[in-house]
């Protein structure tokens, strides 16, 4: 399972609150929207290559500390373009590139950029809101309502009968591609609650035995993946052909196409399925 356990010292140490000075070679991760201003090799730029196009951005935020550097995000105009040598990029296509912790802070970059472009007023009396000096959050100066970065938990499930595996083809997923099942959490209801209903509500299948896998940021939008194991229970497997189009159950033998790679908690849930069912793969 690719859950890596961190050692300390912690590489990184996030912060809310700017140095008065950034440092050598402050790190930045600089978006247009949801893309990451990249080299045309998709690596990160430094700041003083970004510095050097005289781009002003809209908003600049502190992340923290990695390794000791300084790390900023900044929302650039909507419309700048990338000067020669540098690209635009979603996260998505950084996976090769980008170490596992350059990924993880571009995630987070991208979440703090996101969340201090949307809350600059209330949403109840339409002030302008003011940066909190104690944590990570605004606050409307007459309703005293903080706004925090919008986490999104959801579930996902590996629901297992014996040596088979209940996989799905949700309607937006490319074409021939299956996986386990996922979905939100509602309010007021747990992560486990969550995997029962809606493993119930898009295959009317039941499970029992939900038992915590693992979890994964997952910045898109603003998800925290929480990875389960469950058993089946009971029921025939029955759609609804609009946001689930099939569902089967299957065995390391009979696997059909599912997304590629190890990037995703989805391919650590199927991939750990075929280990503990005989197929080798690396680690
Ligand atoms: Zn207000």
């Amino acid at each position: 399972m690719a859950n890596t356990d961190h050692q300390f010292p912690f590489r990184f140490v996030p912060h809310h609150r700017a140095p008065e000075h950034p440092g050598d070679e402050p790190i930045l991760f600089a978006f247009r929207g949801r893309e990451l201003l990249v080299t045309e090799g998709l690596k990160l730029p430094s700041v003083g290559e970004i510095d050097a196009h005289g781009v002003e951005a809209v908003r600049r935020q502190y992340l923290g500390r990695l390794d000791g550097r300084h790390c900023y995000s900044a929302e650039l105009p909507g419309d700048v373009q990338p000067s020669a040598g540098f690209k635009f990029a979603n996260l998505h296509m950084l996976h090769a590139t980008l170490d596992d912790m350059e990924r993880a802070l571009a995630g987070r970059a991208v979440q703090i950029v996101e969340w201090d472009r949307t809350h600059q007023y209330c949403g109840a009396c339409a002030e302008k809101t003011v940066l909190s000096e104690i944590d990570r959050s605004r606050s409307c100066p007459r309703c005293k309502i903080p706004m925090y970065p919008r986490l999104s938990p959801a579930m996902i499930v590996s629901v297992e009968r014996g040596d088979q595996i209940l996989l799905a083809r949700a309607a937006n997923f490319p074409p021939g591609i299956k996986s386990v099942l996922a979905g939100f959490v509602e309010p007021g209801e747990s992560a486990e609650d969550a995997v029962r209903r809606e493993v119930f509500e898009e295959t009317k299948i039941l499970v029992q035995n939900v038992q915590y896998v693992a979890s994964q940021a997952w910045p898109f939008p603003n998800n925290l993946m929480l990875g389960f194991r469950a058993e089946y229970a009971g029921g025939e497997i029955e759609v609804d052909g609009e946001e689930i189009l099939e569902a089967d159950w299957f065995s390391a033998k009979t696997m059909p196409h599912y997304f590629p790679g190890k990037v995703s908690i989805a391919q650590w849930l199927i991939h750990d399925f075929l280990k503990r069912n005989g197929v080798d793969l690396p680690d």
